[in-house]
């Protein structure tokens, strides 16, 4: 195994399958089946859940709704979800452990490090919801910050494109892909990897970052053993 301890992004979108809102269930039973086998193999797993499926801060203040009220309700949104993965995992028979950035008691534990770390050493998955807790953040920037705080070998980052490419492959089908990238090429190329706050706080930590087709079926366990599936990012 190449990475022993991950910290696995899962967009919001990403849960709503082949819906246009909301949470499908196929997806969610899906998602859970790829991340046992990885913990069953001895991975030590940190999740962090998006909130686009649901609702997004700027979505609201394009509505005219102050922004960080709206950032308050995407945080709230990434709870939902957090909550549907925890129950999908569970349903699997993977422990879990939901952690909130906003208190929350009567639903999920606060988010502590310490503890966090303690429940992954034991072998549970640790389910990070609402973000990094602060308005004008991203659930990139949460997950980049988690997974340094936790000391994660990698960050991936589970999209529906298999890889970072030379420009958008859904747009442009001369487009070509990459199979490792440096920080500092990606900075050069202006690739849309993460937002530029997640992706300065992952360069800053020299925590690497790989982009992944997480909607077929065994490509997390192929990158956490190391196979060359997406796009690497390192120093
Ligand atoms: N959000 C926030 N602070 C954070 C993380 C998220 O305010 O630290 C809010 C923000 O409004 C964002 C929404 O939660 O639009 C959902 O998160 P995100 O857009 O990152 O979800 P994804 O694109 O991964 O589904």
């Amino acid at each position: 195994m190449k990475y022993q301890r991950i910290l696995l992004k899962l967009s919001g979108e990403a849960l709503m399958g082949e819906q246009q809102y909301g949470i499908s269930g196929d997806r969610l039973k899906e998602y859970a089946l790829d991340i046992k086998e990885v913990v069953e193999a001895g991975a030590q797993v940190g999740i962090v859940i998006g909130g686009g499926n649901i609702f997004r801060g700027v979505q609201g203040a394009s509505q005219g709704m102050d922004r960080v009220q709206g950032d308050h309700m995407g945080m709230l949104a990434t709870m939902i979800n957090g909550l549907a993965l925890q129950s999908a995992l569970e349903e699997v028979g993977v422990y879990t452990r939901l952690q909130s950035a906003i208190k929350m008691d009567q639903i999920a534990e606060p988010f502590i490090r310490r503890r966090a770390v303690r429940h992954l050493e034991k072998g549970r998955v640790v389910i990070f919801g609402g973000g990094t807790g602060n308005p004008y953040f991203t659930t990139d920037t949460a997950a980049t910050l988690r997974a340094v705080e936790i000391d994660a070998d990698v960050i991936l980052k589970g999209t529906r494109v298999d890889g970072i490419y030379t420009a958008d492959p859904e747009k442009d089908s001369t487009a070509t892909k990459f199979d490792t990238l440096s920080f500092d090429e990606v900075y050069k190329r202006g690739l849309n990897v993460m937002d530029l706050t997640a992706f300065t706080l992952s360069r800053e930590n020299n925590l690497p970052i790989v982009v992944f087709d997480m909607n077929t079926r065994g490509n997390l366990a192929k990158v956490v053993k190391g196979e060359n599936i997406g796009t690497l990012v390192e120093k």
